[in-house]
């Protein structure tokens, strides 16, 4: 279950920007996913809710905002969307075009209660 351990590394982003902030209680941790990273947010939202048991950051609420697969082909420049892992471009069929989107896990803020959102870098 690779779920688990992408939860861990999100956890620990959260920590290090929590520090800035010292007593404060996390009510939401938004988190962009590219769909190449092939999660089940279902899976990621009780990952989140197991690590976060008995810890500070229990009773949060992990949002996820899915990101669709995009490549650019490297003979028409056309960008397309990535069906199944396929790069193959839709207009002249070259395959192998250059993954623009999809890959993304990024921490995009932290709510805090009362002080409302953290940007985080
Ligand atoms: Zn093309």
């Amino acid at each position: 279950m690779h779920e688990m351990s992408i939860i861990e590394s999100l956890l620990d982003a959260v920590r290090a920007e929590l520090v800035k902030y010292p007593g404060a209680q996390v009510t939401v941790v938004r988190v962009r996913v590219g769909a190449l990273r092939l999660v089940v947010p279902d899976v990621m939202e009780s990952c989140y809710a197991a690590a976060t048991l008995g810890t500070p950051l229990e009773g949060s609420r992990l949002e996820l905002e899915a990101v669709a697969a995009t490549a650019r082909c490297p003979q028409c420049q056309r960008e397309f969307a990535v069906q199944e892992q396929w790069f193959e471009c839709p207009k002249c069929q070259a395959v192998g075009g250059e993954l623009l989107t999809g890959q993304e896990l990024d921490l995009m803020n932290i709510e805090l209660e009362e002080t409302g959102a953290v940007a985080t870098a």
